[in-house]
């Protein structure tokens, strides 16, 4: 792939129908004013080259197909639950870089969690993503693709968005803000905000220009431990920014937004989840406007690290909803095909 072509399937409307009459200059391929929202509509369907394009002419697909690429991930391995009907998707991006997504099928619609780097430089101790460290940063084009590739492949829209998969999304800001706009336009595949979730580990200046852009999407945060001791054993990121200046920063982002934050916490056995930690936890939010999602550990074969048992994250759950703290437990969709992100990009990449 020719990356000095144009990434057209990262471009709105507007940028669009700006870059057309460069094209038509460089071209010498005219194209009328309405041929922008057209080629856009193409591109949010999910095809994977300009032939596609019946409606557009041949001259015309020819000269998009000269200077531009459409950057839709393949399928490179593909994995379906026999629990649930959740699938994982390992996609091939035009350069060889692998990425994962996966389709979840709840009551309220299906729900795809996307991936928003190739590898990730966070370094959580109990990450599976960031065990190689980053290759790159995707494209709003390539965030946009694994939900289109995703509903070809299962004939089903999607209806909600969890940026929780490979990458740190606050780490590649301008990509993801562009993609929250792509996915939002009503003249593509239109996915409402309010079902949009953006995931962090704490970059704290991400968190305050989240906040600027004022979108009513859910800001989940990964906290995973009350104190700053805690917090900067198992995620380095604590130690550029403390646990109190990330407290401010999501304090400020709910002052800004008036929207709830979701706190996330993976209940890692011995490390995290103690009756102490629980109370200490509720100490720290308590008068926040927050929901704790606890999120039992997923194994990592690179880590020590083993999941709370039962009974402890019951307990955990308790102590804070006497605390007045509201805390579900994430359920495990696809448990069968290990259904969480990091590791499939990680065998394949050891494999060959
Ligand atoms: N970089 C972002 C989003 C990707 S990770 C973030 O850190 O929030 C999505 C969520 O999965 C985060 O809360 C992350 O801490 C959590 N996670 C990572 N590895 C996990 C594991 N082995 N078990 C359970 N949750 C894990």
């Amino acid at each position: 792939m020719n990356t000095e072509k144009k990434d057209i399937a990262s471009l709105d409307i507007d940028e669009l129908s700006a870059f057309l009459p460069t094209l038509s200059e460089e071209t010498g391929v005219k194209f009328e004013k309405f041929r922008a929202k057209q080629i856009f509509s193409w591109l949010m369907k999910g095809i994977s080259d300009f032939s596609e394009m019946s409606n557009i002419s041949a001259r015309q697909r020819e000269a998009l197909s000269e200077k531009c690429y459409i950057a839709l991930p393949k399928i490179h391995k593909k994995f379906v639950s026999k629990l649930d009907g959740t699938v994982k998707y390992l996609f091939e991006l035009y350069d060889g870089e692998r990425i994962e997504s996966v389709f979840m099928r709840y009551k309220h619609g299906n729900t795809i969690c996307i991936s928003t780097q190739a590898g990730c430089r966070m370094g959580c101790s109990f990450c599976a993503s960031t065990l190689a460290g980053l290759s790159r940063h995707l494209t709003p084009s390539e965030m946009l693709g694994q939900i289109l590739a995703a509903q070809n492949d299962t004939g089903e829209r999607i209806s909600n968005i969890v940026m929780m998969g490979i990458g740190e999304p606050l780490d590649n800001f301008d990509n993801s803000i562009k993609f929250l706009k792509l996915v939002n336009n009503p003249d593509g595949i239109n996915i409402g905000y309010r079902h949009i979730s953006l995931s962090t580990c704490g970059v704290v200046p991400g968190i305050y220009k989240l906040a600027e852009e004022n979108l009513p999407i859910t800001l989940s945060v990964s906290l995973h431990a009350p104190t700053q001791e805690y917090r900067q054993s198992i995620m380095p990121v604590a130690r550029k920014w403390d646990i109190d200046e990330l407290l401010k920063a999501c304090r400020d982002y709910i002052g800004v937004t008036g929207r709830r934050i979701s706190f996330e916490y993976a209940m890692i056995d011995g490390v995290n989840d103690s009756a102490e930690c629980a109370t200490t936890l509720a100490r720290l939010l308590s008068g926040m406007l927050c929901h704790v999602n606890l999120i039992p550990l997923n194994d990592v074969k690179e880590r020590d690290y083993k999941r709370s048992g039962t009974k402890t994250i019951e307990t955990f759950v308790k102590i804070l909803e006497k605390h007045g703290i509201t805390a579900t437990v994430r359920r495990r969709l696809g448990s069968d095909i290990n259904a969480s992100c990091g590791q499939l990009r990680r065998d394949d990449s050891k494999e060959e």
